[in-house]
């Protein structure tokens, strides 16, 4: 039977007819109705209006009133590294004693540390790692993840990775949309043989990610101790060969020209971004690539500076939001509180964070109008607030408001008492 969702309250819809990533000016408009119903048929929306109206037009439909509050589409995370064992809080502690980050990757630690875990870990102990670390992004009102690997490093670790997202995609509430990220570093028995490690990656395993179409994305950690300009491209332009599309961890720490080759490779996304060039940042307006702003990380990183942000905003760029969910960088699920460092950090205003954390971050991973809108066509994923309007939800921080949360038309989230 047909379900209608209906409220009175503010419904953020972002469904405003403005096709592609938007823009500083495009993202002010969240596509607000003061009262909204959806009808809801295998998951999907295929009809919007008032309530009243939807109402009269589908008498027979099975209804559920969301009240007064605030509703917006889930919340979609472009950026998350789920695929993990064990946690570095040993590491962060170091670092707030003074070591820093690429010191500590140097000696062994940061992602090379994770990468000896992971390796330990059989693919059913990672599903069932990822299954639990699951629960918790509903719980933040987050509906759709992109999931990369890069904690394995190893063709059967990288492999086990991705099985562990398609698996855990296949029977948990939440999307997980894969990308292989076997470029996230260079692994312990490679540290002196650089090309071995770029042969490995380009005529091994990104052949069997694809023969087993194990991820619909390709990242590469494009920065100064991990690798070139040069070595990305040649990963990148395989990954492109075998149909994949391409992203980029790019200029987080220096300015190498990543945002240059996420342009020149018409990337998806280019993200980090923190020392990125304005000549970078013009080549990716004029691409159309997303840059996917991670303020949580450099936060966390106590990084001097973060991501042009604001600049971006002003040179019409089309910006997303992630949380970077990783257990060294970011080990937060929170997009309303990554949302609230954008306001606080890149001058947005709060229907241009939601934009970013829903709409633009659905472009980012190639899932415009699917999801992060409530306009027909796109999945019945949405969020219910214990908040009485859009300002609100970046205004609070630092505890959560999600009272419901809608995937596919079917209640995946409710906390207690609400
Ligand atoms: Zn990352």
């Amino acid at each position: 039977m047909p379900k209608i969702f209906h409220g009175n309250g503010p419904w953020a819809t972002l469904d405003t007819g403005i096709a592609g990533p938007r823009d500083a000016s495009a993202l002010l408009d969240a596509g607000f109705r003061d009262g909204w119903a959806i009808l809801v048929e295998d998951g999907i929306i295929v009809e919007s209006d008032t309530p009243d109206v939807l109402r009269a037009r589908h008498p027979d439909s099975e209804t559920t009133d969301l009240g007064d509050s605030l509703v917006t589409p889930g919340l979609v995370d472009p950026h998350t590294h789920p695929v993990f064992t064990g946690t570095r809080e040993d590491e962060f502690e170091m670092r707030n004693q003074g070591h820093d980050y690429v010191a500590i990757a140097k000696a062994g630690g940061g992602i090379r540390n994770s990468a000896r875990r992971l390796r330990a870990s059989s693919e059913d102990e990672l599903v069932a790692d990822l299954r639990a670390r699951c629960d918790g992004f509903l719980a933040l009102g987050t509906t759709t993840i992109e999931a990369k690997s890069g904690y394995g490093l190893s063709t059967e670790s990288e492999l086990a990775s991705l099985r562990a997202i398609r698996r855990v995609d296949a029977d948990h509430p939440l999307d997980l949309v894969p990308t292989f990220l076997g470029a996230h570093e260079i692994p312990d028995e490679y540290r002196e043989d650089r090309e071995g490690y770029i042969a490995l990656l380009i005529d091994e395993m990104l052949p069997r990610v694809a023969e087993e179409n194990l991820a619909e994305a390709c990242d590469v950690f494009c920065e100064e101790h991990v690798f070139t300009v040069d070595e990305s491209r040649r990963i990148l332009g395989r990954a492109r060969a075998l149909g994949m599309k391409v992203k980029l961890h790019a200029d987080e720490i220096r300015p190498l020209g990543g945002a240059e080759l996420a342009a020149e490779l018409g990337a998806l996304s280019a993200d980090h971004l923190v020392a990125v060039s304005d000549e970078g940042l013009d080549r990716m307006r004029e691409s159309g690539v997303v840059p996917i702003l991670l303020p949580a990380t450099s936060l966390y990183l106590n990084l001097a500076s973060d991501a042009p942000g604001k600049k971006m905003l002003d040179r019409g760029l089309a910006p997303a939001l992630a949380t970077d969910f990783n257990p060294g960088s970011s080990p937060t699920r929170s997009l309303p509180l990554v949302m609230t460092f954008a306001c606080l950090k890149y001058g947005m205003t709060a229907a241009q964070a939601l934009g970013a954390a829903t709409w633009n971050a659905a472009c980012a991973i190639g899932r415009e109008g699917k999801v992060g809108t409530l306009a027909d066509g796109a999945l019945a994923d949405l969020v219910v607030w214990d908040l009485p309007n859009l300002r609100s939800l970046p205004y609070r921080f630092g505890e959560s408001f999600v009272s419901r949360v809608l995937k596919r038309g079917e209640w995946c989230f409710e906390r207690a008492g609400a």
